[in-house]
């Protein structure tokens, strides 16, 4: 019989203290950027399903699957007219095909934030431009994906897309345009600075800028890499995961370096009660998150037949900052009063939030009805709102030990309450249902828009 205090008493220490969870993010970033069908993700990949197997775990395994890899080639944007700027900053965005040779020339149009109703204003005008927006969001309001906007572009006739940082440091942002396929006008990435000149050109003057971007894709293969911590037979299965690639501009230590590090730490600490738990413990390292939730996508389609005995999904990603910070339960509401009363009971002030974040490795799992939360970091990186992710400024200074530490050891109190709870965790939910979470928290349109509402038949 498994005595629980005793035991939260040891994964307390353990996470505490650990040697390897630090180290196991450096490695990490020491692979590179495992960016989807890189050697360094090939590396990475390796390098994991080594430590589950080091660590003991069951039913360690490649999960492959065939994807198209895109890479990055030569990127310039300029200013053609009415004088000639270089923006020396301009990298390509992923899954952006390339122009011809000798570039596109069009017209700049700024579209602000790229907002549904700042593309409404600009309605039937932006046929044939080159459309212009920042990676912000309005204040206090919902958060607009790149892909939204870029989507956005796309069905109001746009030639290309430019995708500005809204947070100064020269630093041109990255991210996939469509899910896991090439899309449809070039797009590059720039630093707040050139899109400041660029807007502030564009208000005094037509601005006639020229892309030329050469990109490439193939077809080839990855894998997650999975193991677990067996419960009793017959019981259900909980899902940790995160996401080991990066984009391949940095390192991917905050997102999502930190979340595989801390994987790899849990399944180092549930590991000796192999046998001794009801719940089995599934360990995950998804790939191809940056490529549109590719990876998660493939895998919840690949396991349909079983996502009935999945209690819960707990997704890590996206940083640690401040340590941990509660959850997002994602519309599952049964599973607001359980987290409360854990976050009551070990005395913690967690924000737990009816969120759903539609970018990150639970999304596809919701899409399927699976209870799942979103691990939250405690605070914000002052630095910088979003945090240095998706530029090359997310490298491993960034990410402070003591968080890590403060994340793993809460997170490990949290899972042990997760494997033994009693009653159910969470309720699967039909699609009907699934559908109408997604319209009551007002994400029918943006997902429309980013050609992500699975709901349409025929
Ligand atoms: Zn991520």
């Amino acid at each position: 019989m498994l005595d629980l205090y005793d035991e939260e008493k040891r994964l307390i220490g353990e996470a505490w203290t650990s040697q390897t969870l630090y180290a196991n993010l450096a490695t990490l970033c020491d692979f590179g950027s495992r960016f989807a069908g890189t050697e360094s993700e090939a590396k990475a990949r390796e390098w994991l399903r080594d430590q589950f197997v080091r660590l003991g775990l069951a039913n360690v395994r490649l999960e492959p699957f065939t994807f198209t890899a895109w890479s990055r080639g030569a990127c310039q944007v300029r200013v053609l007219a009415p004088k000639e700027i270089p923006l020396t900053s301009a990298i390509s965005l992923v899954y952006s095909p390339s122009t011809p040779p000798d570039g596109i020339q069009a017209e700049l149009v700024d579209v602000g934030m790229g907002t549904e109703e700042e593309f409404a204003t600009h309605a039937g005008r932006l046929e044939g431009k080159i459309v212009m927006v920042s990676s912000a969001s309005p204040e206090g309001g919902r958060w607009v994906h790149r892909r939204e906007k870029y989507g956005r572009a796309v069905a109001a006739g746009a030639a290309g897309f430019l995708f500005v940082n809204h947070l100064p440091g020269r630093l041109a942002p990255t991210g996939s345009l469509r899910s896991g396929r090439m899309a449809e006008i070039p797009a590059a990435g720039l630093c707040w600075e050139d899109g400041f000149l660029l807007a502030r050109r564009a208000r005094e003057d037509q601005v006639l800028v020229e892309m030329r971007i050469q990109n490439d894709a193939r077809s080839t293969e990855t894998a997650h890499v999975v193991g677990e911590v067996p419960g009793n037979p017959g019981q259900e299965t909980i899902i940790i995961g995160a996401h080991y690639d990066g984009h391949d501009i940095a390192q991917g230590a905050m997102d999502d370096g930190s979340g595989v590090a801390l994987v790899l730490e849990m399944a180092r600490l549930f590991a000796p009660l192999a046998g001794r738990l009801p719940r089995t413990l599934r360990f995950i390292c998804f790939t191809a998150e940056e490529l549109g939730l590719l990876g998660s996508t493939k895998y919840v389609r690949q396991h349909a037949a079983e996502l009935d005995r999945v209690a819960l999904m707990v997704n890590i990603d996206g940083g640690v900052t401040g340590g941990f910070g509660g959850f997002s339960f994602s519309g599952f509401s049964e599973l607001r009063p359980i987290l409360q009363d854990w976050a009551e009971e070990m005395e913690m002030d967690w924000k737990i939030e009816d969120t759903i974040g539609t970018a990150t490795d639970a999304f596809p799992f919701i899409l399927a009805g699976v209870p799942a939360v979103n691990l939250l970091a405690r605070g914000r990186d002052p630095r910088l709102g979003r945090g240095f992710g998706h530029t090359a400024a997310d490298t491993l200074d960034k990410v402070d030990r003591h968080d890590l530490h403060d994340a793993a050891m809460t997170l490990a109190r949290v899972l042990l309450r997760m494997a033994t709870y009693e009653g159910p965790l969470g309720r699967r939910r039909t699609r009907d249902e699934v559908k109408q979470i997604l319209i009551d928290h007002d994400l029918e349109r943006p997902l429309r828009a980013q050609d992500g509402w699975p709901f349409d038949e025929g």
